[in-house]
């Protein structure tokens, strides 16, 4: 029978497995920017298999987790969104440590709910949030974090799921290429037998949308709005066909991708 993933992720295995590959443990730190640090709570979440990773890795820095920190790190695991002028130089020096960057969640990897005040002007966002203090603080148009420097993989999603991080981690661990489906999550609705929420009158982003949720919006009933990004290269034309069965056009559905991929609306 095949390992299941926590067997994958215990102690001896993995031990065994760096130790074969002579690879030493590698420092991961954790980093956040503008985001409401839900990914990480997934994380922390992790309960059973936390206590392994951690023993398979030194965790360097990890504001959520613990006081300690260093700027000496292979893999930096980044939450959230590019949101303020100073953050840019941040980020710059994260990438500048580390040999591995990875955006974690949908905020660092597609900008995510945050580019939703992209849609509007920064005084007034300023002033919406701040109000007669606004003049204290600044803000800029919100960018995922690969519009200022380069990234190197992503753990999808809003919030990122957790069984995919540690697929991530093991694949990171193994010096290989972390394995994020490149398919859309159509795919994973059809295997679960759901009914299309298209024939209930409803739309959904889901056959443009990159797979490894296991299509959980659709399968309770709700439409995909996208959270885990579009697959790489995904078939426009197949998808304006649905749309136009279904009397609608790409126009009708750029409201729907604002949600988490308004960047990409606004950047273009
Ligand atoms: S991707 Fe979602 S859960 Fe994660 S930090 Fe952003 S808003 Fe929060
Ligand atoms: S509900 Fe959405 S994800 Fe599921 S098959 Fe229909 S379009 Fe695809
Ligand atoms: S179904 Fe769509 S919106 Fe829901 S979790 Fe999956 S990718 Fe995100």
């Amino acid at each position: 029978m095949a390992p299941t993933l926590p067997d994958l992720l215990r102690r001896p295995h993995m031990k065994r497995e760096m130790e074969k590959r002579r690879m030493t443990k590698p420092r991961i730190a954790i980093f956040d920017f503008g985001c409401c640090e839900g990914c990480q709570l997934q994380i922390v979440n992790l309960e059973e298999e936390l206590l392994d990773l951690v023993g398979l890795v030194d965790v360097v820095s990890w504001r959520e987790a613990m006081t300690g920190h260093s700027d000496e790190y292979d893999i930096a695991f980044v939450e959230g969104s590019i949101t303020r002028e100073a953050e840019m130089e941040r980020l710059k020096g994260i990438r500048q440590n580390a040999k591995v960057l990875v955006a974690l969640g949908a905020c660092a990897h597609i900008g995510g709910i945050n580019c939703l005040k992209n849609f509007f002007e920064m005084d007034e966002v300023l002033k919406y949030v701040y109000g007669k203090e606004a003049k204290h603080f600044d803000t800029i148009p919100a960018r995922p974090l690969s519009a200022v420097v380069p990234v190197d993989y992503a753990v999808p999603g809003c919030p990122i799921d957790r069984k995919e991080f540690l697929e991530v981690v093991k694949a990171l661990l193994l010096g290989k290429k972390p394995p994020i489906p490149n398919y859309p999550v159509c795919v994973e609705c059809k295997m679960k037998g759901n009914i299309c929420v298209f024939e209930k009158g409803m739309t959904c982003l889901g056959p443009v949308t990159r797979a490894g949720c296991g299509a959980i919006c659709p399968t309770y009933g709700n439409k995909c709005e996208g959270c885990r990004g579009l697959v790489d290269d995904p078939n426009l034309d197949s998808y304006k066909e649905v749309l136009q069965e279904h009397g609608l056009t790409v126009e009708q559905m750029l409201n729907s991708f604002r949600m988490f991929d308004g960047y990409m609306e606004v950047a273009k």
